[in-house]
C-alpha cells in the first residue's frame, strides 16, 4: 500500500525543444492522474488483457490525456504505445500518426522483398562477392523502406503546423525506430488534429515488466529520451504552458 501511493504520487513530464521558439514545451501529468487511476481500474478488470499483457509478450506502455474540449467540456484520450496484439487501430483508443492504409501498402511488398534476399542469402557462402552485393542490397531497401516509413507520418501542433517525421525530428543523429508510435505523440496528435487543449498527460506502463526491468507494472514514466523528446518541441509548439 505504501509503496502504491509513492509511486502514484510521482510527477512526470512530457517535453522537448521547440527550434521555433528556441525554448523547451512542456505537459504535465497532475491533471492526468484521474484518467491513469480510471484506466488502470479498467485494465485490472479485464481477464483477456491481463493474458495477454502478462504473458509472454509482456507488458506496454499505455497513456492518458486529459483534454478541454471547445465548449469547455473535458474529455480523456487513451493511447497504447505500438501496435496493441498486431493492430494499429482498435476502437476507443487513437489512432497512429499515418494512415494505416498507406503503411501497408508501403511496407508490405518491400518486407517480402527483404525476406526473400534473406533466403537467398543464407543459400551463399559467406563473404563471397554476391553475398556481400546481397546483404548491401538488403541493407539499401530497408533504409529506403525507414524513410519512406517516415514520410507518411504527418505530425500536428497547436500552432496549425504540420510536419514529417524527419521534418519535426530535432537532432542529427537517425531516427530510431518506433518513433512517433508511443502515446505522447499520438495523443498529442489527435487533440491537435480535434481542436482539444490537452491539460495533463500520464504514461505508464501496465503488465509484465519488460526485459530489462526498466519499466514496472503501473508505474508512471515521463516521455522517452530517445524517441519522443526530439519531435515533442514540435508537437507540443502553440500549448503555451
Ligand atoms: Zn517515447
Ligand atoms: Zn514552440
Amino acid at each position: 500500500m505504501h509503496q502504491t501511493s509513492h509511486v502514484h504520487s510521482r510527477q512526470t513530464i512530457s517535453s522537448g525543444y521547440c527550434k521555433r521558439c528556441k525554448t523547451r514545451h512542456s505537459l504535465g501529468s497532475a491533471k492526468a492522474i484521474a484518467g491513469y487511476h480510471r484506466l488502470m481500474a479498467e485494465l485490472d478488470s479485464e481477464e483477456a488483457t491481463k493474458d495477454y499483457l502478462f504473458g509472454p509478450a509482456r507488458g506496454k506502455m499505455f497513456g492518458v490525456m486529459e483534454c478541454m474540449q471547445p465548449d469547455g467540456s473535458l474529455i480523456t484520450l487513451r493511447a497504447f504505445s505500438g501496435q496493441y496484439n498486431g493492430l494499429w487501430e482498435v476502437e476507443g483508443w487513437v489512432p497512429p500518426l499515418f494512415n494505416v492504409e498507406d503503411f501497408f501498402r508501403i511496407s508490405d511488398k518491400v518486407e517480402k522483398q527483404i525476406k526473400a534476399i534473406g533466403r537467398e542469402i543464407e543459400m551463399l557462402a559467406p563473404h563471397s562477392e554476391p553475398w556481400l552485393q546481397l546483404r548491401k542490397k538488403r541493407r539499401q531497401l530497408s533504409q529506403a523502406l525507414m524513410r519512406d516509413i517516415h514520410n507518411i507520418y504527418q505530425l500536428k501542433n497547436f500552432h496549425g503546423a504540420t510536419a514529417t517525421l524527419s521534418q519535426a525530428y530535432n537532432n542529427n543523429n537517425g531516427i530510431p525506430t518506433g518513433t512517433g508510435d508511443c502515446c505522447a505523440p499520438k495523443l498529442l496528435n489527435y487533440a491537435a488534429n480535434h481542436q482539444l487543449t490537452p491539460l495533463g498527460i500520464a504514461e505508464f506502463y501496465w503488465g509484465r515488466e519488460n526485459r530489462s526491468a526498466s519499466r514496472q507494472h503501473g508505474s508512471l514514466y515521463s516521455s522517452c529520451r530517445e524517441k519522443c523528446e526530439p519531435i515533442l518541441g514540435f508537437m507540443l509548439c502553440g500549448l503555451n504552458y
